[in-house]
């Protein structure tokens, strides 16, 4: 089949074969991925119109007792300079946020276990209870079954957990042997029961990636049928394991977001901050190829330079308030409009 054939049946069936996702991913030429970003915006629009979903993005710590190969905040780092928000300060992000128009808000942290199930219990409710028109997302790693029940309890809507890649070798290279993956697709699974809108997701290029583990990525996100998906590329850290590998490329991170919308139309699919550290206008490119989110960063100023899980981030230093303009001037240059609805997964 041609390549347009191709992208035509994922389209219409939300599958293709192994081989056939592999000829995707491996030959897609310029006009291969105009007609694919096409069909990828006709899909997203289907649903979710013009809108574009912006989620304030609250990183209250960068403690994290992990040591994943690639991260710039893993334990063994000496260099990272570590802070932990207060409960006050991060509801001093969620009012500031709140006023500027964002309905969903977003802790992401390392895995810091100083934060007990108890403590972000506090912080979920409390936002819940101040602003109850609003979503609030959870991304803060492995906990038992028991915690993220806690947590929903609490008033938390979803949770980001990136399975980071569904092959077991792929997995013990990225990561260290106490981590795996078994593990993480459990707390995925569990997520997903317990009532959370899910999020799952890969790096693009990460170090020994490989055309077919990532189509086997593709099959897991089509299994688990996750609300959300993040993919970014992988971009080194200097002061990590590995500082001297390749760092992920802009067009095929650009290629799964068009081929992820086609697989799972519905799916609440990031521009990620990733995406525009390596290309100055990566999340406009990636919201022509189906992603309809953006995840601006809330963090209080003084701690943005601070949570570097790799080198080059983008926005560490604007203040919030520019940063929404920033983004407004962004998605309207794409034709697309900011949505200041909680924005959730569409049924
Ligand atoms: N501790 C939380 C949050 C992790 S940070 C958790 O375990 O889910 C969010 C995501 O950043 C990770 O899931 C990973 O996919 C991504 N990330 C980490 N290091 C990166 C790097 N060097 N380049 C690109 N993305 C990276």
């Amino acid at each position: 089949m041609t390549n347009t054939e191709l992208i035509d049946k994922l389209r219409n069936e939300s599958s293709l074969t192994d081989d056939e996702f592999r000829q995707l991913l491996e030959s897609l030429d310029e006009k291969d991925e105009e007609y694919l970003y096409a069909r990828a915006r006709e899909r997203k629009e289907e649903f979710y119109g013009k809108d574009v979903y912006l989620r304030g993005l609250i990183e209250f710590t960068n403690y994290c007792k992990n040591d994943c190969l690639y991260c710039g905040i893993r334990c063994s780092n000496k260099n990272a300079e570590r802070y932990r928000l207060k409960k006050e300060e991060i509801m001093s992000a969620v009012e500031n946020g709140y006023k500027l128009g964002f309905r969903t808000f977003v802790l992401q942290g390392g895995e810091d276990l100083s934060y007990s199930d108890d403590d972000i219990c506090e912080i979920v409710s409390e936002i819940k209870r101040l602003h109850g028109d609003s979503a609030v997302t959870l991304s803060i790693g492995e906990r038992s079954r028991e915690s993220y029940e806690k947590f929903f309890k609490a008033g938390a809507d979803r949770y980001l957990l990136r399975h980071e890649t569904a092959n077991e070798e792929h997995y013990s290279k990225l990561h260290p042997n106490n981590l795996s993956p078994e593990n993480r697709k459990r707390c995925l699974r569990d997520l997903k029961e317990i009532g959370f809108q899910t999020g799952a997701g890969m790096m693009v290029g990460s170090p020994f990636q490989t055309i077919d583990n990532i189509i086997e990525d593709l099959r897991f996100l089509k299994e688990l049928s996750p609300e959300m998906v993040g993919i970014g590329p992988f971009i080194p850290h200097k002061d990590t394991p590995f500082k001297d590998k390749a760092e992920g490329r802009a067009e095929d991170t650009l290629h799964l977001l068009a081929i992820i919308r086609l697989m799972l139309p519905k799916v609440l699919l990031p521009a990620t901050t990733a995406l525009g550290t390596i290309d100055a206008r990566g999340r406009e490119k990636g919201l022509l190829a189906g992603a309809n989110v953006i995840m601006p960063n809330l963090s209080p100023v003084t701690v943005r330079g601070k949570y570097l899980l790799y080198d080059g981030k983008i926005c560490t230093g604007e203040e919030a308030a520019e940063c929404w303009q920033c983004m407004q001037r962004r998605v309207a240059s794409t034709g697309y409009e900011v949505s200041i609805s909680r924005g959730d997964a569409k049924k």
